[in-house]
């Protein structure tokens, strides 16, 4: 039985309430994890505030030092720890692998931060006056995380937030807690104070409700559904809570004329169906210029259908199951939607049934042509391996459909063209655009969606203003 780090101990379930957390490649159970009460969260809370008073005493390049031992022991158990998240999510091991090593890339990219922690200076701003700009803590942060990046997510908040002296308390999605537990336990071998990190397992409408209205956590670093993120960010209103929110997406990518089409074709197919179509990034609606459509969706049908789908610890699996029966409907739903108005599956279209397919949830990756602007895999967010392709006979139109979404996360273009290129990353509304290349995020750049996508920016030296208070102090030289 797993168990939650609250204060430096691991602790199990006080009320006996557990979650089984369960293989969605075999449907069996591979651990159980406590589900904790609003005052085990509360404790949590309490102890990450405690902790605060030392942590944030710390210099920045002794906090780094921690991060920079965690990156080393994430590498030294990187096998076990992949092994263990592709039992918790189902994605394939090689997927597992790069989800670990980017977490522990990502402590090393702020561990490398950790003497420019920096503010400003005015001189003279007045009569024997100078001003400095200076960059504070902002206190408890709460951390809460979906699951389908349950540990590379969890790092790019805990990151920047330990860096900047901040303390947390962690909240993994109810069917993905037992990696991040593993990877937090690390930090005290890393030498962090006992208390700065905290995680609490359970449900989102307890222990997450919990993190969110408690008046002693500051600020809510969220990654999510757009649906609760929109929840989060009500309930932190009334305690007037920063907030940062990654939020759902539905990424266009742009085929122009001109375009390489077999990279582009190779791109939409990782892009897609990379993590079995489960990424906020992933490429969610193709828009492809008249005249390379056909030569494009032909490359891409090959390339979809060699795409073998099954167990992530199985050899040669290139796409593993849906994390849960009620994603797998979902999907299955949405493409049915667009099938009933008339769209044409080109691959796919359909769950997988039969021998060890039906003792998981398995969706084919499905390629859809004639799809209807108004259809759900078009307007929504799909969160699996389906794909809705587009014609358009113009950058302008392409711009325009691109555009016609409440979602702004990622985008991509791919032509040879210059102009076209800036044209695109000017006026596509995402938080990323990508020109002749798609869904790969770094440490170092800014990471953030327009519109209903979110607010605020993980990644870069900017996620480090989102896990500060800028504070201005006024010092008088004049002794009289
Ligand atoms: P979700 O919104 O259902 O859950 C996310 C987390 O919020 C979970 O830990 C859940 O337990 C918790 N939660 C649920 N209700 C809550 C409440 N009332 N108060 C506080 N916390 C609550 O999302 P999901 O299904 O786990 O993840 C998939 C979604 O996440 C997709 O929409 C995807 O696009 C999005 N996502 C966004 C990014 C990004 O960086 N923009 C990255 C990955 C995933």
């Amino acid at each position: 039985m797993a168990q939650m780090l609250i204060g430096g101990e691991w602790v199990g379930s006080r009320s006996g309430e557990l979650t089984e957390v369960m293989n969605p490649a075999t449907g069996e159970a591979v651990d159980t994890a406590p589900r904790a009460t609003v005052e085990e969260a509360r404790e949590a809370i309490d102890a990450a505030a405690e902790a605060f008073k030392v942590w944030s005493e710390w210099t920045g390049a002794r906090r780094a030092e921690v991060l920079r031992q965690v990156a080393g022991l994430i590498h030294q158990n990187e096998k076990e720890l992949a092994n263990l998240l592709t039992r918790e999510q189902g994605k394939p091991l090689r997927e597992a692998v790069l989800e670990i090593r980017r977490f522990a890339h990502t402590m090393t990219y702020y561990a490398g931060l950790g003497k420019n922690i920096r503010g400003g200076y005015i001189p003279q701003i007045d009569e024997g006056k100078y001003g400095l700009i200076i960059k504070r803590p902002i206190g408890v942060c709460g951390a809460i995380v979906p699951w389908n990046f349950p540990v590379s997510l969890m790092g790019n908040k805990i990151g920047p937030a330990l860096l900047a002296g901040n303390t947390m308390v962690i909240k993994p999605a109810e069917t993905t807690p037992l990696t991040g537990l593993r990877v937090v336990g690390l930090f005290a071998e890393a030498g962090l104070p006992k208390g700065a990190l905290n995680v609490v397992t359970g449900r989102g409408s307890v222990v997450g409700e919990e993190i969110v209205t408690n008046p002693k956590v500051r600020k809510i670093g969220f990654t999510g559904s757009t649906e609760v993120g929109r929840r989060v960010m009500a309930s932190a209103a009334s305690g007037i809570k920063r907030v940062t929110l990654e939020l759902g997406g539905s990424d266009p990518m742009i085929v122009c004329d001109d375009a390489d089409i077999e990279r582009a074709a190779k791109a939409a197919a990782v892009g897609r169906f990379f993590n079995c179509g489960q990424a906020c990034l992933a490429i969610k609606r193709l828009y492809l210029f008249d005249s390379i459509a056909d030569d494009f969706i032909e490359r891409l049908v090959v390339r979809t259908k060699k795409l073998r789908v099954g167990n992530g610890l199985a050899e040669g699996t290139i796409i593993g199951p849906l994390h849960t029966v009620t994603q797998c409907d979902e999907v299955e739903a949405q493409v049915q939607d667009a099938l009933d108005r008339g769209a044409r599956a080109l691959v796919g279209g359909e769950r997988l049934r039969g021998g060890d397919y039906d003792r998981g949830h398995y969706y084919a990756p499905t390629l859809l042509a004639d799809v209807k602007e108004d259809a759900r895999v078009a307007t929504e967010e799909v969160f699996g391996p389906a794909l809705p392709i587009f014609r358009v006979s113009s950058l302008d139109e392409a711009i325009e459909k691109a555009n016609d979404s409440i979602f702004g996360l990622g985008s991509s273009i791919w032509t040879n063209d210059l102009s076209r290129a800036t044209r695109a990353a000017e006026r596509i509304e995402a938080g990323y655009t990508w020109i002749n290349s798609a869904q790969i995020i770094y440490d170092e750049l800014p990471f953030g969606g327009f519109k209903q996508s979110g607010l605020g920016k993980e990644h870069g030296i900017e996620a480090l203003d989102y896990y500060s208070e800028t504070k201005s102090v006024v010092i008088s030289t004049n002794a009289g």
